[in-house]
């Protein structure tokens, strides 16, 4: 059986049976993985801490040939983010994203930059860039590494570009400029299709210059909304984050 070592991030798991559960990993090098983690719901088990949410860790696995189920046996701890995690002024956030990751994460996606995403979020939010704007970039990032995300510079019907207001379409598919639009829901202002382009280049660091200019619970609300629109579902924890209600 081949083994193997597993650099990644918890994204939830869900118990098998008294003893068990399946743990869903972001990994560095394997992107989207299902784990099986043998009597981890025994009140004394040898992971301890391991399966928070988020938790960095390094696991030990092994598995079974043309079996996409991993199984670990054991991990430890790179860094665990549980403090910023769980605080209650992010914990909805970070359900919410980990919800988006398990709804959109193909088996065997193994987009690198996803794992880079997470990672960037996390230690920003560690660094005290706010809870929203991180949400907002991670919205617009997972969108554009699923190829999703429309181009906010040129009108979908008429390929104007460089438009300076937009409409986005109500399927969310791409914007309007002033001449197509007809009865949209979500309209994007200059600033807003700005911010749009600069997340392309800039990390979420310096967000904050944004601040005042852009509407960002409209922002969160559209990006949501248009998750939800291509993964055909809706998303349960977006109802306790503010700016969605
Ligand atoms: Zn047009």
């Amino acid at each position: 059986m081949p083994q193997g070592f597993v650099r990644a991030f918890i994204l939830g798991s869900s118990p098998i049976n008294e003893q068990d559960k399946f743990v869903f990993l972001l990994s560095q090098e394997k992107g989207f993985l299902k784990a099986i983690a043998p009597g981890s719901l025994k009140v004394k088990n040898r992971f301890g801490s391991l399966f928070e949410l988020f938790t960095k860790g390094e696991f030990s696995c092994y598995w079974k040939e043309n079996k996409e189920i991993i199984t670990i046996s054991k991990g430890e701890i790179i860094k665990s983010y549980f403090n910023t995690v769980s605080n209650p002024e992010n914990i909805f956030y970070f359900y919410l994203i980990s919800e988006i990751l398990l709804k959109s994460l193909a088996p065997n996606q193994q987009d690198k930059r996803v794992f880079k995403l997470m990672e960037s979020i996390l230690n920003n939010r560690v660094e005290g860039v706010e809870i929203n704007f991180l949400l907002l970039y991670f919205l617009i990032w997972i969108l554009r590494i699923e190829g999703m995300m429309f181009n906010p510079s040129i009108c979908y019907n008429c390929f104007l570009k460089d438009i300076n207001k937009a409409w986005v379409k109500n399927n969310f598919r791409g914007i309007l400029c002033e001449k197509c639009k007809s009865n949209e829901k979500f309209t994007l202002n200059t600033e807003e299709l700005n911010y749009i382009k600069w997340t392309e280049k800039n990390p979420p660091k310096n967000s904050n210059i944004w601040k005042n200019k852009i509407d960002i619970n409209k922002m969160i609300k559209l990006f949501v909304k248009k998750i939800e629109s291509h993964t055909e579902s809706t998303l349960k924890s977006s109802r306790y984050i503010t700016e969605l209600n």
